[in-house]
């Protein structure tokens, strides 16, 4: 989850705090935060961050108490981390220091440089840390976009100028050493929309990342060219473009940009929708539009809707689906593979050859990516640079550098948080069994009346199930259960049987393995007990 702690003396940063999006089977989690635990052992002066993207950005929130001292970044990805603060966080807002690229800040043993690198979302940096020891370069998330839309070029002088003085260890991202050549600019997609702009005969419906302010620019200047106004549709896009035009990261010509309430009120085809939902996800606009069940926005035949981002790996089926309901509606479907509609933020093999020959550092470390990325991006790093060695490691491990040189030295607990909502309340392991209990087998509710100083059985027990398949069998099983309660309350203490926690639990325990032994199922049992 890119999270990364460099310390020195006393000196300890923090470098970026992202989270990762749950598979479905952890149901009910909303978030991923890494394990916070080994920051205790440091006294972590800063939190310095490289871009705005959720893997980097996406803990801050979780992180903010373990850090001390002020939280750097680029105006725009600072704005995004303030998006996630709540309104009575002034306190943390006060901590926020905007850096631009070439600026130095000095924290302790440390003084770091910013420098400027292309990715998918603006404002992106790389970090050159000085340390008493050498300089460390860590790239952050990049490409190398020669073409950027917002004309901030990649700072190969300053990368050239710290390679020739010297680099001790250069952390570069991995994400796409198994592509070869060069990913391409962010422009590379402006040909694909132009023909899908001129051909349209509908709306134009363009599902993206909410960060992608690079390709929100893009069908801006496009919807300008032929005419049309543009609709940003859910949460996340229009939150992420109104932050982006405050601060000028994103240009609107005057009169195009109209609310998603004002869709209906336009033709058809003098319309483009932005909108979230690109991963297939059920909240999002997409989805909910691919449905027909959108406030403010329909679909009609001869609309085009575009797919404008990577499928993340999990989420295929859920993308398919909402590509089969679109199609349905007798809307065009368009896709990375029918066109060029999407292009990675990530380099390619060349790229990241490039990135080692400027730099040439004594150490390597690749970072961001997959085990066999990062073994593939080491190898490559040797046959760039010969002198340069190769330190492969992963999630959890402790790299030293010092006069022995540099090594994998330690081990840190690196595990990770479940999160329940988007802010509070961490997911345990036994509320994930409970929910995968009632997801695979249902929900088992004994209700049963007790009285109160007897703590005798006073009615036959009723027993109330949800989700729980009714067969022959199963109901077989459940008319065994008043016989089994009464069995398990006759066999309980007084004591027990009076205190209705303990009775509560005992029947529990006693059904939940009545289940399993009987039918291998594991259904939630969750017993009511009333006391008469
Ligand atoms: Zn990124
Ligand atoms: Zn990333």
């Amino acid at each position: 989850m890119n999270m990364m702690v460099v310390a020195c003396g006393d000196t300890a940063i923090l470098i970026d705090a992202g989270v990762m999006f749950p598979e479905p089977e952890l149901l009910g989690v909303d978030l991923i935060i890494p394990d916070l635990r080994p920051l205790q052992r440091y006294n972590i002066a800063a939190l310095v961050l490289t871009h705005g993207h959720e893997d980097h950005i996406g803990a801050v929130p979780h992180v903010l108490d373990a850090v001390k001292g002020p939280i750097y970044g680029t105006a725009f990805t600072l704005a995004l981390v303030e998006n996630k603060l709540d309104e009575h966080d002034e306190a943390v807002r006060n901590r926020l220091v905007r850096v631009k690229p070439r600026e130095r800040v000095t924290i302790g043993a440390f003084t770091i440089e910013f420098l400027r690198v292309t990715h998918s979302i603006p404002d992106c940096v790389a970090l050159a840390i000085e340390t008493p020891h050498g300089v460390v370069i860590h790239t952050g998330d990049f490409k190398i976009d020669q073409t950027p839309i917002d004309g901030e070029l990649v700072d190969f002088h300053r990368l050239a100028q710290l390679g020739a003085s010297g680099v001790l260890a250069l952390l570069a991202d991995s994400t796409n050493v198994e592509r070869r050549g060069f990913t391409g600019s962010e422009v590379e997609v402006t040909d694909a929309f132009e023909e899908i702009f001129t051909n349209a005969e509908g709306k134009i419906v363009v599902a993206t990342f909410a960060s992608s302010i690079y390709r929100m620019q893009i069908l801006v200047d496009l919807a300008a060219q032929f005419d049309r106004r543009v609709a940003f549709v859910g949460r996340g896009v229009m939150d992420n473009s109104e932050t982006a035009q405050r601060l000028g990261y994103l240009r609107m010509p005057a009169g195009v940009q109209i609310k998603d309430s004002d869709v209906r009120s336009f033709p058809a085809q003098d319309v483009v929708c932005i909108c979230t939902g690109s991963q297939g996800e059920p909240q999002a606009a997409l989805p909910r539009i691919a449905i027909d069940d959108h406030r403010h926005v329909r679909l009609d035949p001869e609309d085009v809707v575009v797919f404008s981002a990577r499928e993340i790996p999990g989420n295929e089926k859920a993308i398919g689906r909402v590509m089969n309901h679109i199609a349905r509606r007798g809307a065009e479907v368009v896709y990375e593979g029918i066109k060029h509609v999407h292009v990675s933020g990530h380099g390619s093999e060349e790229e990241l050859k490039l990135m080692l020959s400027l730099v040439r550092p004594a150490y390597f470390v690749p970072i961001h990516g997959e085990y066999r990325q990062l073994a593939r991006h080491a190898r490559v790093a040797t046959r760039v640079s010969r002198g340069t060695k190769a330190i492969l490691a992963e999630t959890g491990d402790l790299i030293r550098f010092d006069a022995e040189g540099g090594r994998v030295a330690d081990k840190v607990p690196a595990g990770r948080i479940l999160i329940d909502g988007t802010r509070s309340g961490e997911v345990g392991d036994e509320v994930l069994r409970d929910r995968r209990h009632l997801a695979g087998d249902g929900l088992v509710v004994p209700v049963v009346a007790i009285g109160r100083q007897s703590g005798a059985l006073e009615e036959t027990p009723d027993v109330i199930t949800r989700g729980f398949v009714l067969d022959a069998r199963t109901e077989a099983l459940l008319k065994e259960i008043p016989s089994l309660l009464a069995a398990a309350i006759e066999g309980a203490s007084v004591e027990e049987r009076t205190d209705p926690g303990l009775i509560k639990e005992r029947i529990r325990v006693d059904l939940q393995r009545f289940f399993r032994k009987r039918s291998g199922l594991r259904p939630l049992v969750l017993p009511v007990i009333m006391e008469i």
